[in-house]
């Protein structure tokens, strides 16, 4: 029998080649660069000042043991002018290595850096809020589209459980709603190929679809035993970051939800609390839409504590309906169920209240 391999387009799968899990190994950050690459002499660590203060000392020792140089670098914002700002700063640097170490922002202006010196990147989260830890989808403001973009994946990824504990139970809500999510944006995925023909990959697909079924599946367990909830939410979170890495494109990780997150942003500016509280919203109800169990994403949501309506992050009714009916245009030639829906105010109006997020 003869293959037929013509319909099959080529993609990249970039990988990260080293993860390490586990308590306090932020302490063996040096010997991990060594690990990725023996002949590396220079590293640039992005960070922030509160991480700066807590984790650095430990960071630092590792580092000189290790004979590498270092530089520090501290970002306040996730955005194109702390890229540029660190881009010119690390021009002449030029170090084997950027590592962003730290949360979400950290992460990605670091992410973003390496991406355009072509410097691997090595991912050291500090915080369990959001799937960039692992993928190659980067997210700063001041980009020409409101969603994120794909930079390349991290080398490697450093996750110490006993940092992410540290961090306040809020962030780890918010990675709870971004785990979440990957339920709707896979059901959008398969409807893009049934209907608009479009790549689809099961093996990819099914990696993020896992990530939100621990989720949900044990949810009730993570307040009674944080260390628990943390290790499983951080190895969902790499899972489904390294879910986008293999699909080469966001689709397995993000979908009529995330868009739905962006809309809000949009509408609402800055004061519409974290990325994965906004997205887990987004999931109730495009979960709603997609004829899906959205009272089990409530519930998830509200066992670690994330919010399940738009009060708690100052979303008022008339926001919520102009995010809902925005979506759809922020990324036209992502098909979802929000194309399928075609909602107008009315039927808007009336899915938010079906779900009881108003
Ligand atoms: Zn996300």
């Amino acid at each position: 029998m003869k293959l037929s391999l013509d319909h099959t387009p080529a993609h990249l799968m970039e990988l990260p080649r080293k993860i390490l899990i586990g308590d306090n190994v932020i302490e063996s950050l040096g010997e991990f660069i060594k690990d990725l690459n023996q002949n590396a002499s220079k590293i640039a660590i992005v960070t922030g000042h509160i991480v700066q203060a807590k984790a650095g000392k430990q960071c630092r020792a590792s580092i000189d043991g290790s004979s590498l140089k270092n530089s520090w670098h501290i970002v306040t914002d996730a955005s194109m002018d702390s890229v540029n700002r660190l881009q010119i700063g690390l021009e002449k640097y030029s170090p084997d290595f950027i590592v962003g170490l730290g949360g979400g922002r950290s992460v990605d202006v670091a992410k973003m850096t390496a991406f355009r010196l072509a410097k691997p990147f090595v991912s050291a989260p500090t915080s369990a809020s959001h799937d960039g830890i692992a993928s190659p989808f980067v997210s700063v403001k001041g980009l020409d589209r409101p969603h994120s973009i794909k930079a390349n994946s991290p080398i490697g990824v450093l996750a110490d459980t006993r940092l992410l504990s540290q961090a306040p139970m809020r962030l780890l809500a918010s990675g709870c709603g971004d785990l979440v999510a990957k339920i709707t944006a896979v059901r959008d995925w398969e409807l893009a190929r049934e209907e608009k023909n479009e790549y689809f990959g099961a093996y990819a697909a099914n990696l993020a679809s896992m990530s939100a079924e621990i989720i949900i599946k044990q949810s009730h367990k993570f307040r009674s035993n944080s260390i628990f909830g943390v290790r499983t939410i951080i190895e969902a979170l790499i899972s489904a970051g390294v879910a986008a890495c293999i699909a080469g494109s966001s689709r397995p990780c993000s979908g009529s939800e995330h868009l739905f997150s962006h809309a809000l942003e949009y509408v609402a500016g800055n004061n519409c609390g974290l990325h994965g509280e906004r997205v887990g919203l987004g999931t109730i109800i495009m979960a709603k839409l997609h004829g899906l169990d959205w009272r089990q994403i409530v519930r998830t949501l509200k066992e670690i504590g994330a919010p399940t309506t738009g009060q708690e992050i100052n979303i008022g009714e008339q926001n919520m309906v102009k995010a809902l009916l925005l979506a759809p245009s922020l990324r036209p030639e992502r098909y979802t169920i929000l194309n399928k829906a075609n909602l107008n105010e009315q039927s808007a109006k009336r899915v938010l209240k079906d779900v009881d997020v108003l």
